[in-house]
């Protein structure tokens, strides 16, 4: 018997919602994202474009699509992006083509994305979750900025500078998770993103209507 994917059912149950994460630069929402992605099925990332240069480890087109600026301006003049920012000195966007794509493919969607972008989609994107990940200090922050080794010391200066900005729009977001235990921000997380699929508004009422048929 072939296997039914998550992916497959749920568009019959629910509608495909985006779940908008924002943080500063280091405050540990890549890690939360990639374990919400290796546990909750009929979950994708959409993956952004960028012009900054990849890290080590890093894949083109899985942790970003990596493009020129020229490229990217172009996508800009034509349209292409449902967001885009210059975040830290390089331009990010998300794509419409791919996101529509994976809606309609029936996913929910995890876009990691910074404030600008996010405040661009909420007046755009009426079905999405907006969560906002803050460390426990500044000190912190600067811990594991500098802790994970992915950027210059005038980098991790810049981001931090950034950080403050970013963190006074926090109210802009439905939700504040403070990462000081990874288990527990995960947890939370991962409660956010369940209850969500669940709420009343995101269930298809063609599914609802075949009980009563
Ligand atoms: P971001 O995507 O927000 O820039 P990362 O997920 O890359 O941040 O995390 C920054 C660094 O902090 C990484 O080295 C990561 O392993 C570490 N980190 C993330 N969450 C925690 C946590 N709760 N406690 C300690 N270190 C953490
Ligand atoms: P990093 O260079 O550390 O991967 O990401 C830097 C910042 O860019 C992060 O805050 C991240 O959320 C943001 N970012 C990544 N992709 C996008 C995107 O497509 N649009 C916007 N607006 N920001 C993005």
């Amino acid at each position: 018997m072939q296997r039914c994917r998550s992916s497959r059912i749920k568009p019959f149950l629910n509608r495909g919602t985006l779940f908008v994460v924002s943080a500063p630069s280091g405050a540990g929402k890549t890690t939360l994202c990639r374990e919400l992605l290796r546990r909750i099925p009929g979950l994708r990332l959409s993956v952004s474009y960028t012009t900054r240069a990849p890290r080590e480890g890093e894949i083109n087109d899985v942790h970003y699509t990596f493009v020129s600026e020229k490229k990217f301006r172009g996508m800009i003049e034509k349209g292409e992006f449902a967001e885009w920012a210059v975040v830290h000195g390089n331009l990010y966007g998300t794509s419409s083509k791919r996101l529509k794509k994976l809606i309609k493919d029936g996913y929910d969607i995890i876009l990691d994305i910074d404030v600008h972008g996010a405040r661009q989609l909420k007046s755009t994107w009426d079905n999405a979750v907006y969560i906002f990940v803050l460390p426990p200090s500044m000190q912190i922050l600067r811990k594991r900025l500098t802790g994970r080794k992915t950027e210059s010391a005038e980098r991790i200066k810049e981001r931090l500078d950034n950080a403050r900005a970013e963190i006074a729009g926090y109210r802009d977001y439905d939700y504040i998770i403070i990462n000081d235990k990874l288990e527990k921000a995960y947890d939370e997380l991962e409660s956010i993103v369940i209850s969500s699929k669940i709420r009343t508004a995101n269930i298809n009422p063609k599914w609802i209507a075949g009980f009563v048929k």
